[in-house]
């Protein structure tokens, strides 16, 4: 199987790298960091038994960061099934 950084939750957070950059950026790093160069952020996530991509943008109104977290069942940079395989349905 490939291996694959995106997808490969070691970070302490438990989150993947981050996929535009390909490091591994803590949760409180990206949101300390300066959103006002129009940065965007996205990374996999491991909550419990699911996992869910998250991008992190700029809100313009409020100056600050907007979270959105998508629920996901096959990892989107090298399509590796992420949830368990016996699921109930
Ligand atoms: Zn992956």
């Amino acid at each position: 199987m490939t291996k694959c950084i995106y997808c490969d939750f070691n970070h302490p957070d438990h989150i993947g790298a981050e996929i535009y950059s390909g490091e591994y950026i803590s949760e409180t790093e990206m949101y300390d960091s300066e959103w006002s160069d129009g940065f965007e952020y996205a990374y996999l996530k491991q909550k419990n038994d699911y996992f869910v991509l998250v991008t992190l943008h700029t809100d313009n109104e409020f100056y600050s960061w907007d979270g959105d977290e998508t629920d996901i069942k096959f990892c989107p940079m090298c399509g590796r099934r992420l949830e368990s395989e016996d699921d109930d349905d």
